[in-house]
Order: C-alpha cells, then sequence, then structure tokens
C-alpha cells in the first residue's frame, strides 16, 4: 500500500484529500504544520508528498527544496493562486505537478496514481542489465545512450552525453573544468576548457526548465560544476 504525506493547513481541504485517498486504498499521513511535515517527509517513508504552499512554520517553496536536497520521491503542489505554480516552476524546484484551488478531488487521485506508476517505472526502468540514472525527472540510459526530461527523449551529442552522464554519477562531486576536460575529451582533441563550458550550455538547453537557475547542473563560482542530487 502507498503511503502519502499531505502538508496542508486548511482542515476541511486535507481532509477532502485524505477520504478520497483513502477510498482508493492509500495510506494517507495528515501535518499541518511545514517545519514538522518536511521533518516527516524527510525522516519517514512515503511514496508521494501532496504540498500546500502556504503554511504555518515554513512555506511548501521551501519544504520542496529542502525536500529535494536528499528525495526524488513524486511531490504534488496545491496551491491557491496560479502565479504560485509559475513562481515554481520558475524557481525549479523539482516539484512533479500542479493543481489549483479549488480542484476535483477524483482528478487529484487519477494525478496521484499516474504519478506513483511513473516514478515506479523509472525506479525499475531500463531493460534488464541497463544501467540507468534517474534524478527528479531526469532519466539517463547509460547502456542505450539515451536521455528523458519528463518522458520527453532529448537528442545529445557524443560528448554532451559524455559530460552529462559523468556528472550524474558522481552527484554533489565539484569538478573543476580541467579535470572535466582531461577526462571526457582526450589528451588529441582541439579545443580547451572552453569547450567544457559550451556543452554544459547545450545540456542545460536540453535539460533544465529555467537555464538560468539550473535545477541540475550547477556552477560553482571560481571551482566549476556540480551535479546537484
Ligand atoms: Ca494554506
Amino acid at each position: 500500500m502507498s503511503r502519502i504525506l499531505i502538508i496542508e493547513d486548511e482542515t476541511s481541504i486535507a481532509e477532502l484529500e485524505r477520504d478520497y485517498l483513502e477510498l482508493s486504498d492509500f495510506e494517507v499521513e495528515l501535518e499541518e504544520d511545514g517545519v514538522r511535515g518536511l521533518n516527516r517527509a524527510l525522516n519517514e517513508d512515503f511514496d508521494l508528498m501532496i504540498l500546500d504552499l502556504m503554511l504555518p512554520g515554513m512555506d511548501g517553496f521551501e519544504i520542496c527544496k529542502k525536500f529535494r536536497e536528499t528525495k526524488n520521491t513524486p511531490i504534488i503542489i496545491i496551491s491557491a493562486k496560479k502565479e504560485d505554480i509559475d513562481k515554481i516552476r520558475g524557481l525549479g524546484l523539482g516539484a512533479d505537478d500542479y493543481m489549483i484551488k479549488p480542484f476535483s478531488p477524483s482528478e487529484m487521485v487519477a494525478r496521484v496514481k499516474a504519478h506513483l506508476a511513473r516514478y515506479e517505472r523509472l525506479i525499475g526502468s531500463g531493460s534488464p542489465g541497463n544501467e540507468v540514472i534517474e534524478i527528479r525527472g531526469l532519466k539517463i540510459d547509460k547502456t542505450a545512450r539515451r536521455v528523458w526530461v519528463n518522458g520527453e527523449e532529448k537528442n545529445f551529442t557524443t560528448k554532451e552525453f559524455d559530460l552529462l552522464s559523468f556528472l550524474a554519477q558522481n552527484p554533489n562531486h565539484v569538478y573543476t573544468k580541467e579535470e572535466l576536460f582531461s577526462r571526457i575529451w582526450d589528451m588529441e582533441s582541439i579545443g580547451d576548457i572552453a569547450t567544457v563550458t559550451v556543452h554544459i550550455k547545450k545540456i542545460r538547453e536540453k535539460i533544465e526548465f529555467n537555464t538560468a537557475k539550473p535545477q541540475y547542473i550547477e556552477t560553482i563560482w571560481g571551482m566549476g560544476y556540480r551535479f546537484k542530487m
């Protein structure tokens, strides 16, 4: 049975969501405070989180950001304002879906099921033996050398693919441009460390929602690049 955490301070909405999900055989926990909600999300095993934005303690933007630093389970944002959805997309906080209040509870249940199914597919994805990296909607099949962003396949050149998969399989490690150039390009290659910058830019254009605020490959000023886990 899948466990779902609902962080919502409006009791009537929280209970409505819970009732519909329980009718579909989900196990549901409610939390109305942002700080307590984030702690539970991080320390307990939930399969999906339904997150309100305006909350006491800590808002949904911050919860989403902090949660994504360590966990990849799906997040559905529920907001009272359309502008907040644009903001959360713009910030690249890694939410998987968004719904605006008032919403249809049965549509919410349908989306929960769809996200759980997609996440399970991604976790156990790839043909047997294929080495697959899956992080927040980005899926890299190292064996087939294919890349998907939120289910949509993107085309990568050989070096772009090599660079992206090298960074993704060494997350949270900062590499200088020199290190990346020497690892991905052999000594006879024409080019220099500026080549790395150009390739990072092209990769971001393919995988990032907002290239000005990258959620996958971060620039560490004066150091180099890091793939954010
Ligand atoms: Ca609220």
